[in-house]
């Protein structure tokens, strides 16, 4: 399938010719703060399948001394997709348009959620991240 993103200014747009696996919504402070949100909402992509259409000069990355990190429009502050080790690695499912059919399968570092945040009953939670036998 072919999924679109863009970030809120609409300069920066990226395609992905696949599918997206293993989306997730991580709660830590780390998270919170690149999403500028109660939570992480992000898919892995294939590199192969991903490429930037339009507005790939505005982008400006972050990236911490373990070689993760991320892409955000210069212009607009959206963040687009995280990387490591210089490759694209996940997109942020906040600038996905459209259905990209996947579902947040788990919230993880559920313990060191937000304060003010409710998180949805009925969702597989984690009190850190997964487990290494799932
Ligand atoms: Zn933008
Ligand atoms: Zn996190």
């Amino acid at each position: 399938m072919t999924i679109t993103g863009e970030c809120f200014c609409g300069e920066v747009k990226c395609r992905v010719e696949g599918s997206l696996s293993d989306a997730r919504s991580c709660h830590c402070s780390r998270c919170r703060k690149v999403f500028s949100s109660q939570a992480s909402a992000y898919a892995l992509v294939d590199p192969k399948e991903f490429e930037w259409l339009s507005g790939e000069d505005l982008l400006t990355s972050y990236v911490d001394e373990q070689g993760f990190g991320f892409q955000f429009c210069s212009k607009c502050g959206s963040t687009l997709c995280g990387l490591f080790n210089g490759t694209v690695h996940g997109v942020t499912l906040g600038c996905i348009n459209g259905d990209p059919k996947v579902k947040i399968a788990r919230h993880i570092f559920v313990g060191s959620k937000a304060s003010w945040e409710i998180i949805p009953e009925g969702v597989l939670q984690y009190q850190e991240g997964v487990p290494e036998n799932e």
